[in-house]
């Protein structure tokens, strides 16, 4: 038995064939094992879900984990790190779940830099609930609940969370592995509140799978500091209209996280502020 053939539990997965939670699951094994051998063991990790298909997740992982209420992954996760601020603190989310539902938490904890990592499955439908629509899914979308269209445009979440603060913001897509790999593991490593956006394929109530495979590219990091530009990146696409479709890290700056806040008194505040920012320069 390899080291890690025990990360994957023995629950029986019960996602459809071709949905995209399956990638997600994959490489967030990867990144589990690849800490590992970073010296950071499994042990470590805790992951929090909220209601919806994304949420199986957690049970298919031998990981310490938490099954929230809907849309309440994030105050969860907090109260997690704030009781051990070694742990590693993972929340998985889905859009209807964390966009709608939980918008509140997501902002708030962006605001407060909260040292978790969100990752949002976002398949732009409820799709548990036979695929009513969500706050991402496109103007004139027909679901169960709206069979005439939808006649709003949707969220732009990666707008909402550089305007609340979020130090490192990310959007990755099911079907592009090595980037989800990667921009997992840089999140989890990130002091600092990370959020990433991923593109989920829903297979049985939203298929994108030709539309994102035309439209997305990954956009260049090279002024991944710079908020003028994140800010121009994340307008790019408004999750409504044809792409193109940017993935990749828009934005990653740090600043004192909670819990680091905790040790910056009002007399020492310069001081403490430069101490925290150069255990990460
Ligand atoms: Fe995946 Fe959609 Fe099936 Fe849910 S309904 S398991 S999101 S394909």
């Amino acid at each position: 038995m390899s080291p890690n053939a025990t990360l994957v539990s023995e629950a029986k997965n019960t996602w459809c064939p071709g949905c995209g939670n399956f990638a997600i699951q994959h490489a967030f094994r990867y990144v589990i094992e690849e800490y590992e051998k970073e010296g950071i063991p499994k042990e470590k990790f805790v992951l929090v879900s909220g209601i919806g298909c994304h949420a199986k997740i957690v049970d298919y992982f031998n990981l310490n984990s938490f099954y929230s209420l809907h849309g309440r992954t994030i105050p969860v996760a907090t109260g997690i790190k704030m009781a051990n601020p070694d742990l590693k603190v993972v929340c998985f989310a889905g859009d209807g779940d964390l966009y709608a539902e939980g918008l509140d938490h997501l902002i708030h904890a962006a605001k407060r830099n909260i040292d978790i990592t969100v990752i949002c499955h976002n398949n732009r439908v409820y799709g548990l609930t036979t695929g009513q629509y969500t706050p991402t899914s496109p103007y004139g979308y027909q679901g169960r609940s709206t069979p005439n269209g939808i006649h709003e445009y949707p969220l732009n979440i990666i707008e909402v969370l550089l305007g609340s603060g979020a130090g490192f913001v990310a959007r990755a897509y099911s079907r592009n592995i090595p980037l989800l790999k990667r921009v997992i593991h840089e999140a989890i490593s990130h002091p600092g509140f990370a959020h990433i956006d991923v593109l989920q394929i829903c297979a049985t109530f939203f298929n994108m799978t030709s539309v994102y495979d035309e439209q997305v590219y990954e956009t260049s990091e090279a002024n991944v500091s710079q908020f003028d530009m994140a800010c121009r990146t994340g307008q790019q696409w408004n999750y409504s209209d044809p792409g193109p479709i940017p993935l990749g890290i828009f934005y990653k700056t740090i600043r004192p996280s909670l819990p680091e806040k905790r040790e910056i008194k009002q007399t020492d505040r310069k001081k403490v502020i430069q101490e925290i920012l150069s255990r990460y320069s």
